[in-house]
C-alpha cells in the first residue's frame, strides 16, 4: 500500500500530477533555479513592484540574505478598483533589469490569457494568483507557454480542485507546475487567511510536483510570518514566497504583511538550524547493533 492509497484513487484522475510511485518527483528549473529538489529555495520581494530603486533595493537585499528568486508583481489582481493596480509592462521591465544586476530568477503574477506572452519575455516564473486558480482560458494558455507556472490555492479552493487546475496546466503541454499553499478562508479572523500546513504533506503524498508555502498572505501581519514560514521548514515544504518591502509603511500593497530587510534576514539565519535538521532526518538511519538477547 503507497501512502497516496489513503486517499483511495480520489486524486488519480489527474494522472500527469498525481504521484504514481513513491520515488518520482518533479524537479522545476527556472532562471538557474531548481524547486523540488531538495532544496529550500526563497523566493522574496514586494508584492508590487513600484518603482526601480525599490526592486533594486530590495533584489540586493534578499539575494545577500540568500533567497534565489526575487518576487514583485506588475500586474495586480487588487480587490478595490481604487488601489494602485500595478505597473504592467514598465514593472516588467524594472524586473529585468532587477534579474542582471543580481542573478535572481523572477516570479511575476499573470492575470490574464493576453498577457502571457509578454510577461513571459520577463519572468521565469509565471504566477496565477489565488483569485486566477480557476481561469480555465489562463491556465490554458500557460499550459502552452515555456516558464514554470507557480500556481497558487484559491482561497476557498480543495486540494482536489487545486490538483485538477495543475491537470489542466499539464494537459496543455507544459508540466513545470509549483504548487504553493497560501491560506485558505476559513471563520477564523485573527489572521488573513488560515495557513493550511497539512496541504504540504498532503499534496506531497499524493502529487510528485514541488509544494511551496506563503507565509505572508496566510498571516496578514508581519509578526507572524518566520513562524510560519519555520512551520513550512519542518513540513517538508520546498520553499516559501515571501513579502518584503524596503519601507513596509509606505508599502502601496500588502505593507502589513511584508517584512523589512532586517527582519527577512533574521528570519533566514532563524530557518538555518530547521532546514540542517531535516536534512539530517533525510540521511539514512544507522541500523542499530543488537547486543546479546533476543527480544
Ligand atoms: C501576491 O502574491 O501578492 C498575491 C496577490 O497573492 P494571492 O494571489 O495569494 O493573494
Ligand atoms: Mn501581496
Amino acid at each position: 500500500m503507497t501512502p497516496a492509497s489513503q486517499w483511495n484513487g480520489q486524486f488519480s484522475c489527474f494522472d500527469l500530477v498525481a504521484r504514481a510511485d513513491s520515488y518520482t518527483r518533479t524537479v522545476v528549473h527556472a532562471g538557474g533555479v531548481e524547486i523540488g529538489g531538495g532544496n529550500f529555495v526563497v523566493m522574496a520581494g514586494p508584492c508590487a513592484v513600484e518603482s526601480e530603486h525599490q526592486v533594486l533595493e530590495t533584489a540586493e537585499a534578499v539575494a545577500a540574505a540568500g533567497a534565489q528568486v526575487l518576487r514583485g508583481g506588475a500586474y495586480k489582481p487588487r480587490s478595490s478598483p481604487y488601489s494602485f493596480q500595478g505597473l504592467g509592462v514598465e514593472g516588467l521591465k524594472i524586473l529585468g533589469r532587477a534579474r542582471d544586476a543580481t542573478g535572481l530568477a523572477i516570479v511575476t503574477e499573470v492575470m490574464s490569457p493576453e498577457d502571457v506572452g509578454v510577461i513571459a519575455e520577463y519572468a521565469d516564473i509565471m504566477q496565477v494568483g489565488t483569485r486566477s486558480m480557476e481561469n480555465y482560458a489562463l491556465l490554458q494558455a500557460l499550459g502552452r507557454c515555456e516558464r514554470a507556472v507557480l500556481l497558487k490555492r484559491g482561497m476557498t479552493a480543495t486540494l482536489e480542485e487545486l490538483l485538477r487546475s495543475a491537470q489542466i496546466i499539464a494537459m496543455h503541454g507544459n508540466p513545470n507546475i509549483i504548487l504553493c499553499e497560501r491560506g485558505i478562508r476559513t471563520f477564523e479572523t485573527a489572521t488573513r487567511n488560515t495557513l493550511d500546513i497539512a496541504a504540504v504533506p498532503v499534496l506531497k503524498t499524493v502529487s510528485h510536483l514541488p509544494v511551496i508555502v506563503d507565509p505572508s498572505h496566510a498571516a496578514g501581519v508581519r509578526c507572524l510570518v518566520p513562524t510560519l514560514a519555520r512551520a513550512a521548514a519542518v513540513v517538508d515544504a520546498d520553499g516559501l514566497l515571501v513579502e518584503v518591502h524596503p519601507c513596509p509603511e509606505r508599502a502601496m500593497s500588502d505593507g502589513n504583511q511584508s517584512l523589512t530587510f532586517r527582519e527577512f534576514r533574521n528570519m533566514m539565519d532563524d530557518l538555518q538550524p530547521y532546514l540542517a535538521l531535516r536534512e539530517e532526518a533525510r540521511q539514512p538511519r544507522p541500523q542499530l547493533l543488537k547486543v546479546g538477547g533476543a527480544d
